[in-house]
């Protein structure tokens, strides 16, 4: 059967101009040097026995899928994409086809990981043997091409599409009372609450939170829910995230130019002013997440922790100054994926209001629209922006 996917499609010249242009001038992220397409397409084929079909109710728009269309994203992922593939690893959908005693017609969330179970790997790796698919070491082999996860295969479909497939194993029910909208943020969140669980908080610890897009307002939230942070400094663009920052738990709220400032008041730290480069504390918070996958916000993390500290890569990293890393013996921690918090997201979101994040949700024909909206969302007063592919 064809359906209507967006497709990106490998085109280094072109890829490299984006990298260069990249979101600098609005509107031409989705413009006509984008390696996006909207295509007719045969829906992908199930790979083996356990997959099943599934429809996207909705699919959200990620930083990193902006990164990753704007050419913005590292070369290091290109080993662990296989091309061309439907972006759209945030999913809520519904079975098409039945499987493993679910029925079509059940509305699912998918943990997008692409690891040894969903990849029919009889040996598994150490990851996923001691249940740490986020981390598997087998993610270009198996019954589907190279993928890290669903969204970056070319096998699999995306969620950017009319139907994708997924592995049994990457299926979460979804509770009857819980809208779509809800259902749509269990991936994020479920990526916050390993954040703050590789965070490792300690009672009281001081906190830092850069960014109050949908990763950082839901790393607020997780904190609350999983962990005995003391106050939670926020930092935050524009005055809707700000205000949805204090709903979720943050103590203090502030602009980037007062971030720094404002840890250290809370924090009775040092400030100190290089040359050439931006200030930073001696002292500051015991943790802070980066969560905005910028460079300032990334050099305001680690130049506003305290020596010992931890440094949260929960954004899609860029490049930074790593001298605070070295000279203040900070521990920088990667949190990529939500494997292994999904019930936990699901139970959570069922008493929340997170629902609330969704601002919008696009046909995919109109996708240039989206990709703008997603890319100015904070400025436009909008946070979480979705496609909703049944709209066609
Ligand atoms: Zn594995």
């Amino acid at each position: 059967m064809s359906e209507l996917a967006l497709e990106l499609h490998r085109s280094v010249p072109r890829y490299l101009a984006q990298r260069t242009i990249g979101r600098r001038v609005p509107g031409l992220l989705a413009g006509p040097i984008s390696s996006l397409k909207l295509v007719h397409r045969e829906a992908p084929d199930v790979p083996a026995e356990g997959w099943a079909r599934v429809r996207p109710r909705l699919s959200g728009i990620c930083g990193s899928d902006l990164a990753t269309v704007a050419g913005e994203a590292s070369f290091y992922f290109s080993a662990l994409v296989s091309m061309p593939f439907v972006p759209g690893h945030e999913v809520v959908g519904e079975l098409i086809t039945d499987v493993d005693g679910l029925a079509a017609g059940q509305r699912v969330v998918l943990d997008p990981v692409l690891g040894c179970a969903a990849r029919g790997i009889a040996s598994l790796c150490e990851p996923c043997a001691r249940g740490d698919h986020g981390l598997c070491e087998r993610l270009t082999g198996g019954h589907v091409a190279a993928g890290l996860q669903t969204g970056y295969c070319a096998d699999t479909g995306g969620g950017w599409s009319g139907a994708l497939v997924a592995h049994c194993s990457q299926l979460h029910v979804v509770p009857d009372g819980l809208g779509d909208e809800s259902a749509l943020m269990t991936e994020p969140l479920a990526c916050a609450i390993h954040a703050v669980r590789r965070a490792n908080v300690p009672p009281d610890a001081r906190v830092l939170v850069a960014g109050a897009g949908t990763v950082g307002l839901l790393t607020i939230a997780a904190l609350r829910e999983f962990s005995e942070a003391g106050p939670v400094v926020a930092v935050a663009k524009h005055g809707h995230q700000a205000a949805l920052a204090r709903a979720y738990g943050a103590t203090e709220v502030v602009p980037p130019a007062e971030a720094l400032g404002a840890v250290r008041r809370a924090t009775r730290a040092f400030r100190l002013h290089p040359d050439r480069s931006a200030p930073f504390l001696l002292g500051g918070a015991d943790v802070a997440f980066e969560c905005a996958g910028s460079r300032g916000s990334l050099d305001l993390a680690l130049r506003a922790t305290r020596a010992r500290g931890r440094v949260v890569l929960a954004g899609m990293p860029v490049r930074a100054d790593l001298s605070p890393a070295w000279f203040r013996e900070l521990e920088v921690v990667g949190a990529y994926s939500g494997a292994g918090a999904f019930d936990d997201a699901l139970g959570l979101l069922a008493d929340s209001r997170i629902g609330e994040l969704v601002s919008a949700a696009y046909p995919l024909s109109r996708w240039r629209e989206a990709l703008d909206h997603a890319l100015s969302a904070g400025r436009l007063g909008s946070v979480k922006i979705a496609f909703d592919p049944t709209k066609e």
